[in-house]
């Protein structure tokens, strides 16, 4: 069995605040493997963030996480800084909405990436800016030699976002997590910067970790899925079979909402009623229930362990099919 590229098991991550403990991932157990893309789906507030921020350490100062997470077999969390900086950038990258989360608005791109370069790999200037270059040549950034001198607010908002995808590749990550990466792109520009992460995969062999609150983005891209709600995994299953035959009422719910053409070519979208549950409070039992249309009786007192259902397939859920009363 080889290694996967990230393997984190238990994880929990609470956050503190003077009105209570904010419960933002609940023992959460996955693994990635190299060349794969899980895409992790949910609602926004449903943890799927704070699973990464707590493997980049980059949670919040009130924030603490326990568990495990191993990048290619090597325990990072609670390392000390100067180790899990070497591990951020070198084996390991995260790109955001916001590429101005990443990219700093005072520096030249070309400084920004040859000091990556310098720092991890331990080039000269002058090396390190031709593999910048390179790099956002393969971004496809037109004129990339002219353009590696403008500062980030010089660039269009499709095009930061690649400047930024091409500072995570830099240093040839084994995995690679993009935190929404198209939701402030128009829908063009979207397709592109999509079409662009699944190639540089294909190029390089990296694993992906694509989050996202849009199960429109995930399709036809990832290869299994996880989805989160309440900061637990409530499913996880191939793509193919999450899209097909979603075994969750919530993933269910989630399907329903994507906008799609009935047999009269008018739009429908469904919505799944109610609130996301509040993390400082959490409902006992099924945190879903007082969302679930299927929920009975006994979802209101025990909370549904994530288990197999079959090959390759989980859920917490007490039911065994959609539409069963347990
Ligand atoms: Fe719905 Fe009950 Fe299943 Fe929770 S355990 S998702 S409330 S049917």
């Amino acid at each position: 069995m080889t290694t996967p590229v990230l393997q984190v098991s238990d994880l929990t991550t609470t956050f503190w605040t003077p009105e209570g403990d904010v419960h933002a991932v609940s023992d959460v157990s996955f693994h990635i493997d190299r060349g794969e893309t899980l895409g992790i789906v949910g609602e926004s507030g449903s943890g799927k963030s704070q699973i990464f921020m707590s493997v980049m350490g980059l949670l919040a100062r009130n924030g603490r996480a326990s568990g495990s997470v191993r990048v290619t077999g090597e325990e990072i969390l609670g390392v000390p800084l100067n180790r899990l900086n070497q591990v951020r950038g070198a084996r390991m990258s995260m790109i955001f909405q916001d590429p101005m989360t990443s990219l700093n608005p005072y520096l030249t791109v070309r400084r920004q990436m040859t000091e990556v370069l310098m720092t991890h790999r331990g080039m000269n200037e002058s090396a390190a800016a031709k593999a910048a270059i390179d790099m956002l040549d393969r971004v496809q950034i037109p004129e990339a030699g002219r353009r590696i001198g403008m500062y980030p607010h010089e660039f269009s908002g499709g095009m930061r976002q690649r400047v930024m995808i091409a500072m995570a590749l830099l240093c040839g990550p084994e995995l690679l997590i993009a935190d929404e990466p198209t939701t402030a792109l128009d829908v063009t520009v979207q397709a592109q910067i999509l079409d662009l992460l699944m190639q540089l995969k294909r190029d390089t062999g990296m694993a992906i970790a694509l989050i996202t609150h849009d199960l429109g983005v995930i399709a036809g891209l990832a290869d299994r899925v996880m989805v989160m709600y309440g900061g637990r995994v409530v499913e996880e299953a191939s793509a193919r079979d999450t899209f097909k035959r979603p075994q969750h009422p919530y993933t269910e719910g989630l399907l329903k909402s994507m906008p799609r053409l009935d047999e009269h070519g008018v739009k429908r979208l469904e919505t799944i009623g109610g609130q996301p549950p509040n993390l400082q409070d959490l409902p006992g039992g099924c945190t879903f229930h007082p969302r679930c249309r299927y929920a009975v009786a006994r979802c209101a007192v025990e909370r549904p362990l994530l288990r197999q259902t079959d090959t390759g397939r989980a859920k917490a859920c007490h039911l065994d099919h959609l539409g069963d009363v347990a």
